[in-house]
């Protein structure tokens, strides 16, 4: 309901040219251009990618490579610019492949990179983790071409590639990175695991990565805040759990990671806040067979995706940092 209301900003005009008619509106909130049925769509899609919906998206195998044909047909019907990268790794030597969309306007003398994990480990279909996450960005890259009103930055939203053994790809990526590039970019936003079943709404908030890179802080509080308006707790979390954020630290660029739990158990306090069972699991099909369309708590996943989107809008659209 929250995000049936909100679209309204982003209703597309009456003509039949496609474009979507802003009425003067100026978007104070990129995540009134999300749309959570597409959300769950393409949820459903990427679960039925492999033949049974059972298969997995381990790096490096087919099943990653279809899902990263699908994700790279659904940037590109968006009008964004998609690149492959690969890089090699193990013995022998296996190619590994991360997505790189990059939206079709903003300058790129302001980057935001905004991503998540597309691979799986082996024989868990990956739905919760992290196909929460793959569809929260593209969904995000859907709200940035649907808004009225164009992005001051450019934003790139990239699918890494084996995060799941070592966090590779956004390691490769950020070693890789040019100094312009580093530069120019204000903030990476990180989006791992936002379903889950038995989970909570966290948000990496830690004074290590403010430390670090200055500005990180201001992401959470931003993201935070946005829960809070609608009256949504969550919690900070730190930089013990690792994911693809972790390295662009080591290039001073703010960050900040969406993330619902996985394998620890929710306790009583936390139960009494988001509901759900205490001393059960967050997710208890982490990393198993049975992470599949059963195991995603789509409540929490699409408000999740809202805080981030909002964040990334604040960001693209030069409010914060
Ligand atoms: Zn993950």
């Amino acid at each position: 309901m929250l995000f049936l209301l909100l679209s309204l900003a982003c209703a597309p005009s009456d003509d039949d040219s496609g474009a979507f008619d802003s009425g003067g509106i100026v978007v104070d909130d990129l995540a009134a251009c999300l749309d959570a049925d597409r959300y769950l769509s393409r949820l459903d899609d990427l679960a039925h990618l492999t033949i049974d919906g059972t298969g997995d998206r381990l790096a490096t195998s087919e099943g990653h490579a279809q899902a990263r044909a699908w994700a790279r047909a659904e940037l590109e019907a968006l009008g964004w610019t998609v690149e492959e990268r690969s890089f090699q790794w193990g013995i022998p030597l296996r190619t590994a492949t991360n997505l790189v969309a990059t939206s079709p306007g903003g300058s790129p003398e302001r980057v935001v990179l905004v991503g998540a994990h597309l691979d799986t480990v082996r024989g868990a279909p990956g739905v919760n983790d992290n196909g929460t996450g793959v569809v929260a960005v593209i969904g995000l890259a859907e709200a940035l071409t649907f808004a009225p009103e164009p992005a001051t930055a450019q934003v790139q939203v990239i699918l890494w590639d084996w995060e799941e053994a070592g966090v590779l790809g956004s390691q490769r990526f950020v070693q890789a990175m040019s100094d312009e590039l580093a530069a120019a970019t204000v903030a990476y936003v990180n989006v791992d695991m936002i379903g889950s079943p038995n989970g909570i709404r966290m948000i990496l908030d830690d004074e290590d990565a403010e430390a670090l890179s200055p500005g990180s802080a201001a992401l959470a509080a931003t993201a935070g805040g946005w829960l809070e308006d609608y009256g949504l707790p969550w919690e900070a979390y730190d930089l013990e759990r690792n994911s693809d954020h972790i390295w662009f630290i080591d290039r001073g660029i703010p960050i900040t990671s969406f993330w619902a739990g996985a394998g620890g158990e929710k306790s009583a306090a936390q139960a009494d806040v988001y509901g759900g069972t205490a001393d059960e699991p967050m997710d208890s099909c982490y990393h198993t067979a049975c992470d599949d369309l059963g195991n995603v708590q789509t409540d929490f996943a699409l408000q999740l995706t809202g805080a981030a989107t909002h964040l990334v809008g604040e960001l693209a659209y030069a409010r914060l940092l």
